[in-house]
């Protein structure tokens, strides 16, 4: 049998393995952060409307530049963006990846702040941009001071800040976002692929944009719009930065079919949008069920809640996976991730663990 260690790989590929968690079917799967409501029948319906009409043209490329559905994002988006300030990929990962392409590469480094969403590092070795791991503060949160530091001492050719973080789900600051930005001359980008779950009143990075051309804010259909399986992430920024993407994507990266899809559902915006309420009082209540269970919730402005004080994480995963309930063991010593789910599955898992407690102790 031929392994991976007989070709020819790239050296900084030897000895890494794939990114995934596990896709196990479970009745309550409440592991990778998605979305758990189904998109509205009505909804649903008028998307399929749209993707008859679009596989009537799949014989011809897709619109490149995939007009239609940036001005769409813009206008979803606000903050006086245009189509120009805006770009799109197979998901928010592949928005990513094409940022390392275009800024990152051999020779050059980008800085994240761990524990962080654990794909940063896998796009920054895919790109051979080399990865630094910068440091938090107490309960995982972030200041401007911790962070500049960091940028100060690594000097990075970009930084990565996720808002609300993957998988602590601590919001960021807009200080610390400005203090980043500040403290170095190369691209900042912040990752808000929670954005939509931060509490009413919360202000978006799309509000530093102006006058920052070096500022990345991208965004994703997956989660808030419950369309993590279409790939629809984006980003907003400096036109010469989608100027800047445009010398990396492939021709026609996104499919008609992709196209229709997101732009069907950015009309119903308003629908798409009417779980994120409900997902937010079972993540809040996910807060306060665990703590009253004496476990060690962070504070939490996406639809996840990462808790400690679990004393055998690997065997309380396995517990709950034996119950028909998948979370997500994050490798953070005495720690669990889990996605707030509808109210029914929310109170699964809570009556689940209420159960283990003692035998976890
Ligand atoms: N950023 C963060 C912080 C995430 O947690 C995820 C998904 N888990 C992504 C980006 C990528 O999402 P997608 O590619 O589905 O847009």
């Amino acid at each position: 049998m031929t392994s991976l260690d007989d070709l020819p790989l790239r050296a900084n590929l030897r000895g890494q393995i794939p990114y995934g968690a596990p896709q196990l079917h479970v009745p309550v799967a409440l592991n990778v952060n998605e979305n758990t409501h189904p998109i509205p029948p009505a909804v649903a319906a008028d998307i399929a409307q749209a993707l008859a009409a679009a596989i009537l043209t799949v014989n011809r490329y897709p619109d490149r530049e995939f007009t239609q559905l940036r001005d769409d994002l813009a206008g979803y988006l606000g903050h006086g963006l245009t189509r120009d300030n805006i770009w799109a990929a197979n998901g928010s990962n592949e928005v990513l990846q094409q940022v390392l392409q275009a800024f990152g590469g051999p020779g050059r480094s980008l800085l994240g702040f761990a524990p962080t969403y654990s794909m940063y590092s896998i796009l920054a070795s895919g790109t051979d941009t080399r990865w630094i791991a910068g440091g938090r503060d107490a309960d995982y949160e972030l200041s401007p001071e911790t962070a500049a530091r960091w940028v100060r001492e690594t000097s990075p050719d970009i930084v990565f800040l996720c808002s609300p973080n993957n998988p602590t789900g601590t919001p960021l600051s807009l200080a610390t976002i400005e203090a980043v930005y500040d403290a170095t001359d190369g691209i900042v980008v912040v990752d808000e692929a929670y954005a939509e779950f931060a509490p009413a009143g919360t202000e978006s990075a799309l509000s530093l944009l102006p006058g920052r051309e070096r500022l990345l804010v991208s965004r994703t259909m997956s989660k808030a719009f419950a369309f993590a399986g279409v790939r629809l992430g984006y980003l907003a920024a400096d036109p010469a930065v989608t100027d800047a993407l445009r010398l990396v994507r492939l021709p026609y990266h996104l499919s008609a079919l992709t196209q229709a899809a997101a732009v069907a559902a950015l009309a119903h915006t308003g629908e798409m949008l009417a779980m994120v309420d409900d997902i937010r009082v079972q993540r809040d209540r996910l807060v306060a069920e665990l703590s009253a269970l004496g476990f060690n919730p962070l504070r939490s402005g996406s639809n996840f809640v990462l808790f400690g004080g679990v004393t055998d994480p690997h065997a309380t995963f396995e517990a709950l996976l034996a119950e028909g309930i998948l979370i997500r063991d994050v490798g953070i010593p005495g720690h669990l991730r889990v996605s707030a789910g509808t109210e029914a599955e929310t109170s699964a898992f809570l009556a689940a663990i209420a159960r283990l407690r003692p035998a976890a102790e």
